[in-house]
């Protein structure tokens, strides 16, 4: 089967690389790096960077690192790292080196001294709340601390003691020394490094202090060659901030930073902050709840790799931060499943079907093909008995207009197998409707019925052979489009967002199928066997997305 890849479409990056690479610029080398904080899983938006920065290596014949931001200790874990290789790694992409901002510590500190030498930066004894009351506002300049204008040897001295552990957290903290009136703020004397007496998962107790992301950053990328270092649009007043350091210290690259606008995706929320919420308040059942954004839950729901890079192609890389319809993510896995997942039937709430004017010992088995464009996909054998069940909705007592499906005294095809017509409706003692009895025309295997029209068909299985299974079907996780904007999460959780069918019946076929198998089940959507608790034993699926779009209105 042809696999699906993305068509390349320029933007704006692009086109500024593509200049640089002819004008020679970094002897015509492209380099880039994916630098997520280990403190939490990857999700949807996250592939869009990374899918950007690996997508532009491969395309240019550069390199591209992981880099793991880890100068937050506390809130990282070894465990988000291992997920976070994961991800990548099932994303499809293969990294050039793996760093981690925690490597360059020892350059970083010197760095830092550097600057203190050049009088570029300075001891702040300053609380954090005067240093608030200093930094001015947007419209009003801020004001130069008291601290400002000690002495080199004085700044050294206590930065050295700093970093040996001799002050409390809060006690001081290492500025930048540019300008307290600048009219970006961030150009307001920024801190450099605080001082945190918190153990680091991976250099331990050795540093009491911990330098800031954005001092951090451009450090990074200049010691490892970035060229291009690409970050989303919140960073762009950061912008001065990354050149200033990189400008004042001399180092051995200038990386250009470019930004680009996040990917917003409607009824979701993509903070892993506000995913640790969903988690931890038990809103879903765990970081790969088919129902989160995260690429764990993504894939667990049914997502290939391919689809997500064809998503992220088809979005698009702008300036402009845009919300993006889930029905452009939907279509692109569907588009996918439609030619390369076989097809099978599975009865999702079964009611039986007795074909009375059949032996009960009756047992044909028909031949149905795979995939009804793709002759490769081969062909399965489906046994057709006496006894079947359909789909419960797929019968109505009283039906509604243009109802194509079954009726009393009427007719409907079994796919692939006979034209069938119910004649009695068994009920309970509540009404509740317990079988269908009908007869069929032995006339019409694979011909159409003679002197009248059947439009409907149903799915089906054969109840002596029927596997029963557990599907689960999903809908959005909530009901509000811009999810952030709630008061509470209770308010828009979708109460329909995950429905647990434990009833169903699956044709025998798939009693084979692998963990992270794809189908689609006729007439029902698109399914994946769930990675974790399907067996053949416990035939366990999940609905990846329905046949047809259903956010059209
Ligand atoms: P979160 O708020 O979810 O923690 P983050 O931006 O803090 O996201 P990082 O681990 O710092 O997460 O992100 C690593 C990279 O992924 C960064 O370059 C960041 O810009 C990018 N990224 C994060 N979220 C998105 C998004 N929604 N769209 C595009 N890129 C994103
Ligand atoms: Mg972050």
């Amino acid at each position: 089967m042809s696999k699906q890849e993305p068509v390349i479409a320029s933007n704006f990056i692009r086109h500024i690389i593509d200049e640089d690479v002819a004008a020679g610029k970094n002897e015509g080398k492209v380099v880039t790096r994916f630098p997520p904080e280990p403190n939490g899983y990857l999700h949807i938006g996250h592939a869009k960077s990374i899918c950007l920065n690996f997508g532009i290596a491969n395309q240019y014949s550069g390199l591209c690192n992981l880099r793991f931001d880890d100068t937050n200790p506390g809130r990282e874990r070894e465990e988000f790292v291992n997920a976070i290789k994961d991800d990548v790694s099932w994303l499809g992409f293969e990294w050039n080196e793996l760093r981690h901002a925690s490597d360059y510590f020892d350059e970083l500190y010197n760095y830092a001294c550097e600057l203190i030498r050049q009088d570029k930066a300075y001891v702040d004894s300053s609380s954090a709340e005067e240093m608030r009351l200093l930094r001015g506002t947007l419209t009003e300049p801020g004001t130069p601390s008291p601290y400002r204008n000690r002495s080199v040897e004085e700044n050294l001295d206590l930065f050295k003691r700093m970093k040996e552990g001799e002050f409390d957290d809060g006690a001081h903290v290492l500025r930048a020394k540019i300008d307290m009136s600048s009219g970006n703020i961030n150009l307001r004397d920024p801190t450099l490094y605080r001082i945190r007496k918190v153990n680091h998962v991976r250099t331990g107790d050795k540093w009491s202090i911990y330098p800031m992301y954005d001092y951090t950053h451009c450090v990074s990328d200049a010691i490892e060659g970035i060229t291009h270092s690409l970050c989303t649009l919140e960073f762009e007043d950061h912008r001065p901030l990354y050149d200033w350091v990189l400008d004042e210290l001399a180092t051995p690259a200038h990386p250009q930073q470019i930004e680009f606008a996040r990917l917003s995706l409607e009824y979701t929320m993509l903070s892993k902050r506000k995913l640790i919420q969903l988690v931890e308040e038990k809103h879903v059942n765990d970081w790969d709840d088919p129902r989160m954004p995260t690429l764990i839950g993504i894939r667990r729901r049914g997502y290939t790799p391919e689809s997500l890079r064809i998503f992220c192609e088809k979005i698009g890389i702008t300036k402009n931060d845009a919300w993006i319809e889930m029905a452009v993510l939907e279509g692109c896995i569907r588009d996918q499943l439609n030619t390369e997942a076989p097809r099978r039937m599975a009865v999702l709430d079964p009611i039986k079907v007795t074909i009375t004017d059949l032996p009960d010992d009756h047992v044909q088995t028909l031949t149905f093909a795979n995939h009804p464009q793709n002759e490769d996909a081969g062909t399965r054998t489906v046994p057709f008995t006496r006894t079947v069940f359909i789909e419960r909705d797929d019968f109505a007592e009283i039906p509604p207009p243009k109802y194509q499906r079954l009726v009393l005294g009427g007719e409907v095809r079994l796919r692939g197998s006979y034209v069938i017509k119910c004649n009695e409706v068994i009920k309970d003692d509540n009404g509740v409707i317990t079988e269908l009895h009908c007869t069929h025309d032995p006339d019409t295997l694979g011909k159409k019925p003679e002197g009248r029209k059947v439009k409907g068909v149903l799915h089906w299985v054969s109840a002596a052979h029927a596997v029963s299974a557990e599907i689960r079907l999903y809908n959005p996780l909530f009901t509000a489009l811009d999810p952030s904007k709630a008061d509470t999460l209770e308010s828009i959780i979708n109460p329909e967002s995950e429905i647990i069918m434990r009833q169903c019946m699956v044709e025998p076929a798939l009693r084979q199928s692998a963990a992270e198998q794809h189908f689609q089940f006729e007439r029902t959507g698109y399914f994946v066997a769930d990675r974790h608790d399907h067996t053949p034993e416990n035939p366990v699926f999940n609905r990846t997305v329905t046949l047809r779009d259903t956010w059209a209105k």
